[in-house]
């Protein structure tokens, strides 16, 4: 890491050392931009993007989610090569269960949305069910929507491709950096502070998870949504059980199991909205709860992690991502809460916009200022209380 005296300016500073900060920053690099710097409060991996459940799928049920989505698994094969680093990308499929009819008509009408968008997805046939999903409960599953597609990624191997690119790339990343202030000339923001140091910018773009409210708050500027925060848990490793990634849309569960056999996901519980890491024990029972009843045989192991994390959510739950309308040069990427998944176009279409002036058309519905000009997004297909 670097340890000399912070600059005195950069071309453009990116707030947050996530998977979505250090993704802008590769594919700046990717893009041609030079003099990047990252800094970060916390220690690397330390927010969400270390803490999640890893899972990936292209398809949705409105067209803006999916059409991101599968820009974003486009992204993700190619990651390792441009890289040059494994970031182990499984294209182990993501099945998607619905337990009553109102959610296999939601999936039903999604799939057309899939289908005219290229997404390979398809409803299982009960003998596929049989094939693909052998260990399910089928008793509770009235419907499955599967995406051979989707999977899973490590976050250990995703993040170290990122910085490891970044740092041979001549990326300056900063740990244990806090932004505490931003300071605004006219209509444009114009340096970000480190306590006393300043730092002059031309562009600041702000992937600051959870904290992105006060980063909007630094700026003067108004940013829809907040700060929440959601648990996952490991389960001690057993044998093969569940092949492809799993969402159970009325559960609110997802999860997969891993090459070492640790079932690893969370199901959702409706909280008020609150900033902490603390895990919760109704949330663990909750989710051991929802595990054995759709995999019985998961009865049998036991509990060996639980942790929290925290994002930032937006009203409508869809990511924030663009240029703010209010103020010139200050970037977010925000409102994620597939924001590991989507990580990779959020990146290539960030930088565009950023290095190119090129606002791609998947971007657009996104844009900061949606819920006063086109509206709220409606996606059915997320799992999030
Ligand atoms: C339990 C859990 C399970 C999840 N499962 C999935 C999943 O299966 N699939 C999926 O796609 N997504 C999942 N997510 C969501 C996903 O993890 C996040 O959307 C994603 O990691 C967001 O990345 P980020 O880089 O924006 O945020 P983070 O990784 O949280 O990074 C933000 C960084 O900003 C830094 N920061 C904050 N304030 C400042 C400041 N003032 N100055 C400098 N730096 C600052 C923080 O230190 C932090 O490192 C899950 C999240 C959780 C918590």
């Amino acid at each position: 890491m670097n340890t000399l005296p912070l600059p005195k300016r950069a071309s453009v500073v990116i707030i947050g050392g996530g998977v979505q900060g250090l993704s802008v920053a590769f594919n700046l690099v990717e893009q041609g931009q030079k003099d990047i710097l990252v800094l970060d409060a916390g220690y690397w991996q330390g927010g969400a993007s270390g803490r999640n459940g890893t899972l990936i799928r292209p398809g949705f049920a409105s067209v803006a989610w999916t059409e991101l989505f599968v820009l974003t698994v486009n992204e993700w094969r190619s990651w390792s090569r441009r890289l040059g680093e494994n970031v182990m990308f499984t294209q182990r499929g993501y099945s998607v269960v619905s337990e009553t009819e109102k959610s296999e008509a939601m999936l039903r009408e999604g799939l057309k949305v899939q289908r005219s968008l290229g997404v390979n997805s398809w409803m299982l046939s009960r003998r596929e069910i049989d094939d693909l999903l052998p260990a399910i409960n089928k008793s509770r599953v009235q419907a499955v929507q599967h995406q051979p597609d989707g999977g899973v990624a490590p976050h250990h191997a995703v993040m170290k491709g990122l910085l490891a690119f970044c740092q041979r790339n001549g990326v300056d990343v900063r740990y244990r950096t806090a932004i505490s202030g931003l300071e605004r000339t006219g209509s444009r923001i114009s340096a970000v502070l480190v306590g006393d140091h300043r730092i002059e910018a031309d562009c600041v773009v702000s992937c600051a998870g959870p904290n992105n409210p006060d980063i909007a708050a630094m700026a003067e500027v108004p940013l829809n949504g907040f700060g929440m925060r959601i648990e996952a848990m490991a389960l001690e490793p057993t044998r093969p059980l569940i092949k492809p990634a799993i969402a159970l849309i009325d559960s609110l569960a997802y999860f997969h199991q891993t090459s070492r056999g640790e079932v690893v996901g969370g199901t959702e519980v409706p909280e008020r909205p609150r900033m902490s890491l603390k895990v919760d024990l109704p949330v663990m029972a909750n989710m051991a709860k929802v595990y054995l009843e759709m995999f019985p045989q998961l009865g049998e192991v036991r509990i060996l992690r639980h942790w929290a994390g925290q994002f930032h959510a937006s009203t409508d739950y869809a990511p924030l991502m663009g240029e703010h309308p209010d103020l010139k040069d200050l970037w977010f990427s925000a409102g994620w809460s597939y924001g590991f998944a989507g990580a990779p176009a959020a990146g290539r279409l960030l930088a565009k916009a950023i290095a190119k002036g090129h606002i791609d058309h998947r971007m657009k519905p996104f844009a900061l200022d949606r819920f006063e000009t086109t509206g709220p997004i409606v996606e059915g297909g997320i799992v999030l209380a």
